[in-house]
């Protein structure tokens, strides 16, 4: 771990802007996804830690945080963001390092997250009520303000790019935060926090308490003294932070699972489609939220498309992180036994595409990327999230077709439609049941502007954008007689 020179001791908490080790000095194993090594200790903080980390948070909104303007929080924020940039060669490698991602794609995180904090930053200040007409004698308008101590919860396969979405927006908006990262991957969230505090962020703003989800992550979400919960991670997770924050009636951001779609019409122009296809299901090893795990396939250019795609897997190259290829290792041995359970149920299935594990070092948590074909819309693997590097080619007939196998899984995150035909695209932007819908791309490039989130079973709640702002506060109406 030395040669990633981290400038923190990842096995500390940061609480009230101090350093601390858990209150019951408990550490968690920490491993080399590349490798599978065991090489060095995160904190294992508890209820007891969480418990500090949102008092300093609920101290923190009575002290200077609580009356600062908006402009000032933005410049913090801008400040913090230039600090990232600064430092997104050794934000990248450890993340690329911690989560077992390639180089260039931990890098393109930290770039996001410094413009995450550029765009809060900016929106700080931008974010207004109304005034609205109402009795004679009466001026009502709306304030839009903090929720108060913000728990975040934040899984393990951008860590910064989901931090950044998530306590960006809730700093621009002067809640105060605590932060439970990934067990996996928590180092880039402390670096983070302790950028945050020397941009100039009063100590207790942003804490940092990593942990079992378990341990510190249900303490978090059961807190009484947290008033909105903002969760990313799996559907079962999720459930459960909703059942805790229930309870104590607070609101939450549910940022869940995918099985996104892409659906290639005839008329599509393949050349540009290609590279889309095959990147959205194998970024980032297919652990990623939105990753296009089904490609659905007009008939008439299903044996073409396929053949295309599978040329691009074979040529695919697969190894360490720091190697810097196009895919890396999982995140963990527990998260390849599950992918290679879905690649067992799906033994019987053809294999159009995959790519050969070259030399990759003993003990990492590699599989081959794979495309199958000929899957059936309800064969498990074209219906549930596996989170692994792993993509289903299905025809269809008919644009009515299309639309109902896009639709019929539990999820609804993303989807892109490729053709030429602008009446299509529309239709289709329409009848599509997902957060967002690309029309002739695929992501637009992850761009921090776009609001982001799920229907169904893939959440509820909207991050990225303005409109995170809108759920970062709550609104206050004040309606005054003065005759
Ligand atoms: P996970 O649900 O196991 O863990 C996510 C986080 O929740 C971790 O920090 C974990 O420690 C914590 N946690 C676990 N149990 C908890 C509990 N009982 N109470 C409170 N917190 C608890 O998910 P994961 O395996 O880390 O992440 C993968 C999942 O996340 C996938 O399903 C993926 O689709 C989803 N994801 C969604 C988005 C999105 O924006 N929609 C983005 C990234 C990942």
């Amino acid at each position: 771990m030395t040669d990633l020179a981290l400038w923190f001791d990842p096995a500390k908490c940061l609480i009230d802007g101090a350093w601390v080790a858990p209150a019951r000095g408990g550490t968690l194993p920490l491993f080399d996804p590349s490798t599978g090594e065991e090489i060095g200790a995160i904190a294992r903080g508890t209820a007891e830690d969480v418990d500090a980390a949102v008092a300093a948070a609920e101290a923190a909104r009575s002290g200077p945080w609580g009356r600062m303007s908006a402009a000032e929080r933005g410049r913090i924020l801008m400040r913090l963001g230039r600090m990232v940039e600064e430092r997104v060669d050794d934000l990248a490698r450890i993340e690329a390092f911690d989560v077992g991602k390639p180089l260039k794609q931990a890098r393109a995180d930290a770039v996001a997250l410094a413009r995450y904090c550029e765009f809060y930053g900016g929106a700080a200040d931008k974010l207004m009520g109304e005034t609205i007409p109402y009795l004679d004698g009466y001026t009502v308008y709306t304030l839009r303000e903090p929720h108060g101590v913000t728990g975040h919860i934040v899984p393990w396969n951008y860590p910064m790019q989901i931090i950044g979405r998530s306590v960006g927006a809730a700093l621009a908006t002067g809640n105060s935060c605590v932060l439970k990262p990934a067990e996996d991957a928590c180092l880039t969230a402390l670096a983070f926090a302790d950028m945050a505090k020397a941009a100039g962020l009063p100590d207790g703003v942003l804490n940092v308490v990593p942990g079992l989800g378990a341990e510190a992550g249900a303490a978090l979400t059961a807190h009484p003294g947290v008033h909105h919960i903002s969760f990313t991670g799996s559907v079962g997770t999720g459930v459960m932070v909703q059942e805790a924050a229930a309870r104590n009636v607070v609101p939450v951001t549910l940022e869940l699972g995918g099985k996104s779609p892409q659906v290639v019409f005839a008329d599509a122009d393949l050349e540009r489609a290609l590279p889309f296809l095959v990147n959205a299901g194998i970024q980032n090893c297919g652990q990623t939220c939105s990753a296009s795990s089904r490609i659905l396939v007009d008939r008439r250019v299903h044996d073409e498309v396929l053949a295309r795609m599978a040329e691009r897997y074979g040529a695919l190259r697969v190894g360490p992180a720091m190697a810097d290829l196009d895919v890396g290792p999982l995140i963990s041995a527990k998260q390849k036994q599950i992918v290679s359970g879905f690649l067992a149920q799906g033994a019987d299935l053809e294999v159009a595409g995959r790519a050969v594990l070259g030399e990759v070092p003993d003990g990492g948590y590699y599989v081959p990327p794979t495309l199958l074909a000929g899957v059936r819309p309800d064969h498990a693997l074209a219906r549930d999230e596996i989170f692994g590097p792993v993509q289903v080619v299905i025809p269809f007939d008919s644009e009515e077709e299309a639309v109902a196998i896009a639709n019929g899984t539990d999820y609804g995150l993303v989807a892109s439609v490729w053709s030429q035909d602008g009446g299509r695209q529309m239709r289709l932007a329409r009848a599509i049941r997902a957060g967002q819908v690309f029309i002739n791309n695929y992501g637009a490039g992850g761009g921090v502007e776009l609001p982001f989130g799920g229907r169904g079973k893939s959440g509820h709640g909207r991050e990225k954008g303005f409109e995170a702002m809108y759920g970062f506060t709550t609104l206050k109406t004040v309606a005054a007689w003065h005759g």
